[in-house]
């Protein structure tokens, strides 16, 4: 009688665990070594939509937590975006350089074929397009695979024009205009998005401030930069958050806004592709306090989840940076949003989602309702 009881609390205690989550699969397959977790936190909006992470996770738990919490952030992801999907993760345990296969992918694939089209993934942290090649073998509920297998390639050039997209929108916030000319921007890391976001900068007329800790890509915006009317003046990687420009660019890693770096901050506005650009939930305000533009990552990089979520309607490169412009609406509500109810712009951010949600909630149950026979409607 005890053994039965442990059993239900620890079934319990599950439950609290994924609860506000739809489903979470556990995916055993000791033939290939297969230890995932497929969450699907919310399909309100359509079919949940989210990448594959591989990483040595030191236990299931952490492995779950992971899995849970980067499920619900592609709920409000593909909201924000304005996508017709919801929010889904999987994490595989095991370290992507020792424990890869074709077979363990192909087991995967078996398992998202499984969910017969709740769940789409691809590529994330510790996985690579060819993995789901294999994958592809077993499903086709996969995206974001090389264009020779019918994916739609490079993500970073949607992610780099929504940053664009979001620099335009605080411009206009702050300034009255979208013009990106005449302001000086400091750029983070100058990588597959950060390069390209730096070249359209120049392009336009503007002057940059860069770090990255790869100097060759350093030298080679020195010498792209000269084609350009803009100028490229280049940081110590420690001393960029403390330049005097209009917007830091973060295009590197996460947490690098925090108690330190905030204060060190000489600029109106923090918009860029990094994801988890807050340490903590609670820098958002602290940038708020401080009279600083802070527009929330998770909208400002979705351009390359819009390219993902494209490739299942066909790809098509045109539609995709239509679709991205969709980020520079969204701030713009946001910021305005923010101001009128003296709130963060990422609660302003997650209101706007959660609508969304809402809206779509009670359109399902409108439609429902039309469509339901007589002799169901009660009221
Ligand atoms: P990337 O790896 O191509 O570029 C990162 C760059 O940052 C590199 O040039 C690296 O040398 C530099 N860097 C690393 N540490 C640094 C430091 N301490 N200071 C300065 N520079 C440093 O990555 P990416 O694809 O350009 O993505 C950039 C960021 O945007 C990442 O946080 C990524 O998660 C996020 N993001 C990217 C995409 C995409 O489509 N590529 C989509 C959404 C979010």
């Amino acid at each position: 009688m005890k053994q039965l009881e442990n059993v239900i609390t620890v079934k319990q205690n599950m439950f609290q665990k994924i609860a506000g989550h739809e489903q979470v699969v556990f995916c055993n397959d000791p033939a290939t070594g297969l230890q995932a977790i497929i969450a699907i936190h919310n399909t309100t909006l359509g079919p949940a939509l989210g990448g594959t992470r591989m990483r040595p996770y030191g236990s299931v738990d952490e492995a779950l937590e992971d899995v849970l919490r980067l499920s619900e952030g592609m709920t409000y992801k593909c909201a924000a975006a304005d996508l017709d999907f919801g929010g889904g993760k999987a994490v595989i345990i095991g370290d992507p350089q020792h424990d890869k296969s074709p077979a363990l992918f192909r087991a995967f694939g078996q398992y998202v074929e499984s969910l017969n089209g709740r769940f789409y993934t691809g590529t994330d942290m510790g996985t690579t397009m060819s993995d789901f090649v294999h994958a592809m073998k077993e499903t086709n509920f996969i995206n974001g695979v090389p264009v020779a297998f019918g994916g739609s390639g490079d993500s970073s050039i949607p992610t780099s024009q929504g940053v664009i997209y979001g620099l335009q929108a605080a411009n206009s916030f702050l300034y009255g205009n979208d013009e990106l000319a005449g302001k000086t921007y400091a750029i983070q890391g100058l990588g597959k998005v950060g390069f390209k976001v730096a070249e359209h900068l120049l392009h336009a007329g503007a002057d940059l401030i860069v770090s990255d800790i790869n100097q060759t890509i350093l030298t080679r915006l020195k010498k792209r930069a000269a084609e350009f009317s803009g100028s490229v003046k280049i940081a110590d990687n420690e001393k960029i958050y403390g330049e005097k420009a209009d917007i830091f660019v973060p295009c590197a890693l996460g947490s690098v806004l925090n108690d330190r770096t905030i204060e060190q901050l000489r600029v109106q506005a923090v918009v860029g592709s990094a994801n988890n650009q807050l340490a903590k939930h609670d820098h958002a305000q602290k940038l708020r306090d401080k009279g600083i533009l802070y527009a929330p990552d998770y909208i400002v990089n979705a351009g390359g989840l819009i390219q993902v979520a494209d490739e299942l309607y066909g790809s098509n490169k045109e539609r995709v940076l239509v679709k991205t412009k969709a980020i520079y609406h969204s701030l713009m509500e946001i910021f305005k949003e923010a101001d009128r109810e003296f709130i963060t712009t990422v609660e302003a951010a997650d209101r706007k989602c959660e609508k969304r949600l809402e809206q779509q909630r009670y359109q399902s149950n409108f439609f429902m309702r039309g469509r339901r026979p007589k002799w169901q409607i009660r009221e």
